[in-house]
């Protein structure tokens, strides 16, 4: 499985906005970015102006680490986009809000989204009853997520959500029986997405 092996604060730092990578550490005052939010590297804090391409390059570059994406990923999620019906930039965004692992990060079932694609691939999920340990499954309508029942997930699970504290969006549904569960109650939307995001400028990049 490909992964970003770079310090992800860096990254943030780089992309000139909280990415929120590192799960509870991102509401703390050890947060990188809080501390020093200039790009990284010897000569960051002189960094001139961003060039017109610069600028939709990092607008693409916010939106594909916030998910946590290698470039190639990414550029399927966009092919999806501009062949199914619609605005591109929605379609887009709604397919990064589906993906398995976001759906379990915005439960609060994880405090990151690299932590929800770890319990994913480690099987701690089900998806209808049914294992699912693919971290870019795209959920539907009416799709119930739930821990697997076993002591080992419940417990890690119970121990991170306690940690994680998130309002779950409107497009989902959580609840906290003895196994936590959720549902997708419709489809994500653009405005569903937590960071600030200029979709139209990363449409435009992809489009080059
Ligand atoms: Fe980004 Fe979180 Fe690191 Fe802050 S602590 S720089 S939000 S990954």
């Amino acid at each position: 499985m490909a992964r970003i092996h770079e310090a992800v604060c860096r990254l943030c730092r780089r992309d000139g906005m909280k990415l929120f990578l590192k799960g509870s550490r991102c509401d703390t005052p050890k947060c990188a970015f809080e501390r020093r939010d200039v790009p990284p590297g010897m000569s960051g804090a002189r960094r001139g102006k961003l060039t017109d391409y610069g600028v939709h390059l990092r607008e693409k570059q916010r939106l594909k680490h916030y998910y946590g994406l290698m470039e190639r990923q990414f550029r399927r999620y966009f092919q999806m986009a501009e062949r199914a019906k619609g605005n591109t930039g929605d379609r887009l965004l709604s397919l990064l809000e589906r993906r398995l692992d976001n759906i379990v990060y915005r439960l609060g079932m994880a405090q990151s989204r690299a932590q929800a694609r770890l319990m994913v691939r480690h099987g701690h999920i089900t998806v209808n009853g049914r294992r699912v340990d693919i971290p870019s499954y795209l959920v539907s309508v009416g799709d119930v997520i739930r821990v697997k029942q076993r002591p080992r997930s419940l417990e890690y699970v119970k121990r991170v959500s306690a940690e994680a504290q998130r309002a779950v969006p409107d497009f989902l549904e959580r609840s906290d029986g003895d196994v936590p569960e959720g549902r997708v109650l419709r489809l994500p939307e653009a405005s569903d997405v937590s960071i600030p995001v200029q979709v139209q400028l990363v449409i435009e990049f992809c489009s080059r």
